[in-house]
């Protein structure tokens, strides 16, 4: 600790004495007060839940621990609605406890050294309960679990949770401890082991069951899904990729599962894929239950989501960050075992390949941008957590991470790793304490290389020099450069420079440690046909192309024999389109030529994707309508000639998300009404409806009726709720477009986050940006409001969707009046957050 932090804290502290009062929210010093005076925590919990959902939830909280200084005052958090506080008694008396800021503050002369008991009477607020006609689960990630009791919500005061639940008659109910007694409608679960407050969990609801044995494993499925078949068609894969992440995981880690039972839920419509509550995990109920209709990118994605969210039951759950500035390093450690548990359950696929897209151009998405984050923030009070998740943690720490991985060895890295994991068991710990398990096994040194990628935003600007001679490599070099001015950072990273040739493709290893380094090994090497330092899918940064080798990649890009070369070529060439090295009718024209001819599933997604973004936002109208026929026909093309159901899917959804032409839509529309069938692809409920809104945004005569017969058709209650909140976006008629929106002002319409993500991008939607330009600015005085009242990703996932379809020079000039404008007391972060969604505008409309 810093001298200047110390009298800080000192001065905070002792201000406890007089009667100043606690800030809103949970402040870093009110959580290192208490977490150097609290010990041997223990919430005992029952909540009633009620079956209208306009009645609250309301509870008791029996909460035993020792403290350690009993002179000064001490800090529960409860936040909630005005009656949300009924009664405090310490022993058998009354206590005289204050219900400020949301903290309840009970005096020191009520508290005692030694073992205290608290008992608190209380109605939850509904924030974190999700609560649904036939369903609530309760979400506290980062700092929520206040809003539903009174606790000491941070996650180095971890505890032992018994709970009990009321619940309506002839629901389910689950938790992180085990069932141990039913009676009547009182469900009772076994004390937990020392959790973090933020990954307690209590759900309950008509849900229905599926459990399972593996050996010395019992698993258990919750979900609401109504098609059994669909159910019969996942259960397997879903039990055997939990059994197959934790196998590998105990084995990694040396540590047994570390928390006895293992239930997992199907959510409908989560807000996130996955959260890793202890005992409990919650799921995306679509993420996990495939439909016929899943591509290869979907299986993938649903054996990664498991993995992430099992391996946070070491990473995060059995150790925890001290404080939320070291959230990344669960997630990191969660995304990086994915990766390698998921690998041999895939033969099939190229696992380099897959690193790379699923990491890098998330990454850069924010790295590039104004609007970047270090991997490591600071942050004084949770209320603005939430602030701190994206793209950063997701992708670019786990590719530092593999960076660190390279730097320390596999072996000498994983033992690191277990033992960090053994000396903080149950407990907390910091960056700094990884740092110090892995400095001993490698002679570089970490912290410099620490404060480069995970202290500070951004990344290397890197570019190619290639000077030929005769036939022959005369030099090859790298210089690297820092964006951001003044700063002067250097990136030490390891590098596989890739050299084309006609029969093969070299790769050598190259440690760039120094802001500029030639590749000697080059020397003397015949001429290459391009060189790309981003080779092997290693590299990371913004890197500028030498000419030549440029110009051949934009006309030869599809000749390179491997896939995991082409992926990276794509990927930087994008990068350099965005830079403007690149214009982007070249690249749309590269990528239609590319894709038509590229034999790899993962590739093929990704050029999709890029060429949807390519189209949609980078081409302009006039050269939009001119490519619309070609583009149309080359995926139809795909479509038909694709050999697994699972391409076919992807070329599918191309099309659907691509088709502008008459022709297209009328095919379209023939499929969603069952006249046509796409040969080897079986559209399920939720494809039909993605067409059908598909259909309707475009503007096809009669969308309003065949929004009406999707509903009418849609089996499942939670998927025709949720398009039936969605039509009105869809709607023809900017009135009801508008009086739509009017209504997401006000937060309770805002709760179902999944939803209202899915309207907005519709209200967005490029062929009706120019009638949503006037929803931007509102939309963008919202997002401060959004992180106060919605769960973590919602501020950064609102303001995607809102301008994702908008690439004009006014839509350009509408954020950055907003952004000028803002106050000077605006969250820095939120600022952040605004730029980086809108960089992808901002170069459009250049
Ligand atoms: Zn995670």
């Amino acid at each position: 600790m810093r001298l200047a932090a110390f009298i800080l804290l000192l001065i905070v502290i002792s201000s406890f004495n007089q009667p100043a009062e606690p800030m809103p929210g949970v402040p870093l010093e009110i959580a290192q007060d208490r977490a150097a005076r609290i010990s041997n925590l223990r919430y005992q919990l029952h909540f009633a839940i009620p079956p209208a959902t306009a009645e609250p939830v309301s509870g008791r909280a029996v909460v035993r621990f020792d403290l350690k200084d009993a002179s000064r005052p001490l800090v529960f958090d409860f936040g909630g609605p005005a009656d949300a506080l009924q009664r405090v008694t310490i022993g058998d008396r009354v206590s005289a406890a204050r219900w400020v800021n949301e903290h309840i503050v009970i005096p020191a002369s009520e508290l005692k050294a030694g073992a205290n008991e608290v008992t608190i009477e209380f109605r939850s607020s509904d924030g974190p309960l999700n609560r649904n006609a036939e369903f609530m689960y309760a979400l506290f990630v980062p700092a929520r679990a206040r809003q539903a009791f009174p606790c000491f919500d941070q996650p180095d005061l971890k505890a032992r949770y018994t709970v009990s639940l009321s619940v309506p008659a002839g629901w389910e109910a689950l938790s992180n401890g085990a069932e141990t007694a039913r009676k009547g409608n009182l469900i009772s679960f076994a004390e937990t082991k020392p959790i973090s407050t933020y990954l307690f969990t209590f759900a309950a609801g008509k849900f229905k069951v599926e459990t399972a044995e593996r050996g010395k494993r019992r698993f258990r499925m919750l979900h609401r899904e109504t098609d059994a078949e669909k159910v019969a068609r996942n259960r397997e894969a879903i039990f055997d990729l939990h059994v197959g992440a934790l196998d590998w995981l105990e084995k990694y880690t040396g540590i047994e599962y570390p928390f006895g039972k293992f239930d997992f839920l199907a959510v409908p419509a989560f807000q996130f894929g996955g959260m890793e509550h202890p005992g409990s995990i919650y799921y995306r109920a679509s993420a996990l239950l495939l439909d016929t209709s899943a591509t290869q990118d979907d299986k993938l994605g649903r054996a990664s989501l498991i993995a992430h969210e099992t391996a946070h039951m070491w990473f995060g759950d059995l150790v925890t960050m001290r404080w939320f500035n070291d959230v990344w390093t669960k997630e990191v450690f969660a995304n990086f075992m994915a990766a390698k548990i998921v690998s041999p359950a895939f033969p099939e696929i190229n696992h380099d390949l897959r690193f790379l897209l699923a990491h890098y151009p998330t990454a850069y998405g924010v790295d590039r941008t104004a609007g970047s984050n270090a991997i490591r923030q600071e942050l004084a009070n949770l209320n603005e957590a939430g602030s701190l998740y994206g793209a950063i943690i997701y992708q670019k720490a786990p590719i530092v991470m593999r960076q660190l991985e390279t730097i320390v060895g596999a072996d000498a890295f994983r033992d690191g790793l277990r033992e960090y994991l053994k000396a903080h068991e149950f407990a907390n710990a910091t960056w700094p304490d990884l740092i110090a398990a892995l400095d001993p096994r490698t002679p570089e040194d970490l912290e410099a290389w620490s404060h480069a990628w995970v202290e500070q935003p951004r990344r290397p600007e890197i570019t190619t020099e290639l000077n030929v001679t005769d036939g022959r490599v005369e030099r090859l070099a790298l210089t690297q450069h820092d964006p951001v001015a003044g700063r002067g950072l250097v990136w030490s990273q390891r590098l596989k420079v890739a050299l084309g040739y006609a029969s093969e493709t070299r790769l050598l290893d190259v440690a760039l440690n120094g802001p500029s380094i030639e590749v000697i090994a080059a020397r003397g090497l015949p001429a290459p046909s391009f060189v790309l330092p981003t080779g092997g899918g290693v590299g990371y940064g913004a890197f500028a192309l030498d000419a030549a080798s440029q110009s051949w990649l934009l006309a030869h890009l599809p000749d390179i024999p491997d896939p995991l070369t082409r992926g990276a070529a794509t990927i930087t060439l994008w990068e350099s389109m965005l830079d403007r090295r690149v214009t982007a009718d070249a690249m749309a024209e590269l990528l239609v030529r590319s894709v038509a001819v590229e034999r790899d599933e993962q590739n093929v997604q990704r050029m999709l994707n890029y060429l949807e973004r390519a189209y949609w936002k980078f081409m302009g109208t006039r050269a939009r309508a001119t490519f619309a026929p070609r583009l149309e026909q080359v995926l139809r093309a795909g479509l038909t000639a694709a050999s697994t159901s699972s391409l076919k899917s992807a070329w599918f959804s191309g099309l659907r998300d691509m088709a502008v032409t008459p022709a297209t839509l009328q095919f379209l529309e023939r499929v969603w009404r069952k006249e046509e069938a796409v040969p080897g692809l079986v559209l399920a409920e939720p494809d039909d409806i993605q067409l059908a809104q598909a259909l309707a945004v475009r503007g096809v005569t009669g969308s309003d009726t065949i929004l009406a017969e999707q509903i009418a058709r849609t089996q499942n209650p939670d998927r025709k709720a949720q398009m039936e909140f969605v039509r009105p976006a869809l709607s023809a008629d900017e009135k009801t477009r508008d009086a739509f929106f009017a209504t997401l002002k006000d937060a309770k319409n805002r709760r179902r986050e999944t939803w209202v993500l899915e309207a907005v991008a519709y209200l967005h939607h490029p062929l009706r940006a120019a009638a949503a330009e006037k929803y931007i600015r509102p939309s963008l005085e919202l997002v401060h409001e959004i992180q106060r009242t919605g769960d973590i990703f919602f501020p950064k996932r609102w303001a995607d969707a809102m301008l994702s379809g908008h690439s004009t020079t006014t839509a350009a000039q509408i954020v950055r009046n907003f952004i000028e404008a803002l106050p000077k007391d605006y969250p820095p972060r939120l600022r952040l957050v605004v730029l980086s969604s809108a960089d992808d505008l901002f170069r459009a409309a250049r």
